[in-house]
């Protein structure tokens, strides 16, 4: 049996993160991995001579004083070559009015948005203040929600005294503003909120709550930004993985985590874990970090002690968040209309809006002179659990066709255009990234969910803790990152150490 300080499960980019900072604070750490590579959710896969993003494309927190670039000047490692995206998508309500460009520059796309939506200048000023008020708490490693007199330290040391007024929005969501400011009947400005706030809340307006819809909606502008990595997204848990590596840190792969113990006479965590060839192998660590969703534990953790009980109670009424269906293709870069963005939205009923990335040329992605394609739309995990192999292979053919019919209009290809293409469901999903049924995307951020409602880093079981995109401030992969921060200053806090970024 293998004795380590810290096991941190699973290396998406919140595991990743996470050992990266133990391991700079000169804790042993290793990190266990089902996979045969890092990156989960943002990782990469190989077609010939294209590589193609798994999930996410782009990525925020880049910029000066953003929770990846904080993390890499603390390391001491480059951050991974990136472009800002300017615009950081163009969203195309397929209403038979232009596009809407969400530039950059904030000055630009406050004439955008004027144009699109006029009269709605109040509701945007509000998002603008909460934002700021937001942005500003958020560079002070808030911690959320608080279970200990040392997060609520953390918390008010955060926040503000805007921060404090803002509080009182806490259930409100983006609906409500819309309402408060007058801006409610302009449906074009709706549809435009629901598609955007999908994206990164998996909520509609109506259901996402205000403080986090006011910071999401003006994450593409400076001083923040959206960022297109150069080589592949692969290159952001790559830095982080040269960073665990070089700090004495190790990453055992193929290593699927299936039981975890906690020995509350010796105050250790076993784990139990299927390792290359499945074989059996057991590890003991003081603190476990999980970076897998909470809703793993269920199966992990035993369910006879009474804590554990209560736990998995409060585990298993957590929402079904949804999962994923995603479009990997290949073109001849002459075949695509010449103006397309990089990144664009596209409104649909069936099978629902599509969030397309093409990649750019010499990104690394595709051979000069081609291109990849990503396309992904949410769908619900219930629809696909229930199938049989015959039938999943027939509907995953059929959404296939529909997903390739949908661009072909959009970005002016033919059948014969297509030097690749295939379809990954929440089925693939959960084989790739071990997620229950495919989930992607965290719980959601309903305002019952949200912030100091959410499930805490700080479980109630002595040295285990969470991090991930179900855990404040959400997905998305500087929410991981974020999240597995906050997870590392409350376990190294237990030890009696403070861990402090320069912003
Ligand atoms: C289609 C799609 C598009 C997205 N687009 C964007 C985007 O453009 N920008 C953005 O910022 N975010 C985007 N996201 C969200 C982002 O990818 C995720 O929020 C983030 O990458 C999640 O990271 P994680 O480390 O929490 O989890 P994961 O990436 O899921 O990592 C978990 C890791 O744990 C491993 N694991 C699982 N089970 C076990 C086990 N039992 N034992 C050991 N290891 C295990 C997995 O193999 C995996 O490597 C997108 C997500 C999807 C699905």
């Amino acid at each position: 049996m293998a004795e380590n300080s810290v096991i941190v499960i699973g290396g998406g980019i919140a595991g990743l993160t996470a050992a990266a900072i133990l391991a700079h604070e000169g804790v042993q750490v290793t990190l266990l991995e089902a996979h045969s590579q890092i990156g989960g959710c943002a990782g990469t896969f190989c077609r010939g001579s294209f590589v193609f993003d798994v999930g996410a494309t782009q990525v925020a927190g880049l910029e000066r004083g953003g929770i990846h670039e904080r993390l890499f000047r603390h390391f001491g490692i480059d951050s991974p070559g990136a472009e800002i995206l300017d615009p950081g998508c163009v969203v195309d309500l397929a209403d038979g009015y232009p596009p809407i460009y969400l530039w950059h520059d904030p000055k630009r796309w406050e004439d955008e948005r004027k144009r699109h939506f006029p009269g709605s200048e109040v509701f945007w000023s509000i998002c603008s203040g909460l934002h700021d008020s937001n942005w500003a708490f958020a560079q002070r490693d808030p911690v959320l929600p608080i279970r200990t007199f040392w997060d609520l330290s953390q918390l008010l040391k955060a926040m503000g005294p805007l921060n404090f007024s803002s509080a009182l929005l806490s259930k409100l969501t983006v609906s409500d503003l819309l309402k408060i400011s007058g801006a409610h009947n302009d449906s074009r400005l709706r549809k435009f909120l629901d598609l955007q706030l999908r994206l990164y809340s998996q909520q509609p307006a109506s259901r996402t709550a205000a403080l986090y819809g006011a910071t999401v909606l003006q994450i593409a502008q400076a001083p923040l930004g959206l960022w297109h990595l150069q080589g592949s997204m692969q290159t952001l848990g790559d830095r982080l993985k040269s960073s665990l590596i070089r700090d004495g840190a190790k990453i055992l792969y193929r290593h699927r985590v299936v039981g975890l113990a906690f020995d509350s006479r010796d105050k250790k965590w076993t784990l139990d874990v299927i390792g290359p060839s499945k074989c059996s192998l057991r590890f003991q660590a003081n603190d476990v970090v999980c970076s897998l969703p909470p809703q793993c534990l269920l199966n992990l953790l035993p369910s006879e002690e009474k804590q554990i009980k209560k736990y998995r109670v409060k585990l298993e009424k957590l929402p079904k968040p949804t999962g994923a269906i995603v479009f990997y293709g290949a073109v001849n870069r002459l075949s695509l209309k010449e103006t397309l963005p990089i990144h664009l939205q596209l409104f649909d009923i069936d099978p629902g809006p599509l969030f397309i990335s093409i990649s750019c040329e010499g990104d690394g992605r595709a051979p000069l002179g081609q291109a990849t394609i990503v396309a992904s739309v949410f769908t619900p995990t219930a629809d696909w659990c229930v199938l049989d192999e015959l039938e999943y292979q027939n509907y995953k053919e059929l959404l296939l066709d529909k997903i390739v019919r949908k661009l072909e209009i959009r970005l002016g290809l033919n059948p014969l255009h297509w030097i690749h293409k295939e379809l990954a469901t929440p089925r693939s999903f959960a084989k790739w990234t071990g997620r229950p049924d495919g989930i992607v995307g965290g719980l959601g951020q309903h305002p019952s969910l949200f912030g100091p409602y959410g499930l805490s880093s700080r479980t109630p079981l002595q040295g285990l803790w969470l991090c991930g995109d179900s855990i404040y401030p959400g997905e998305g992969t500087a929410g991981v990152t974020q999240s597995a921060f906050m997870a590392c200053r409350q376990l190294m806090a237990e030890r009696g150490k403070n861990i402090t970024i320069p912003r």
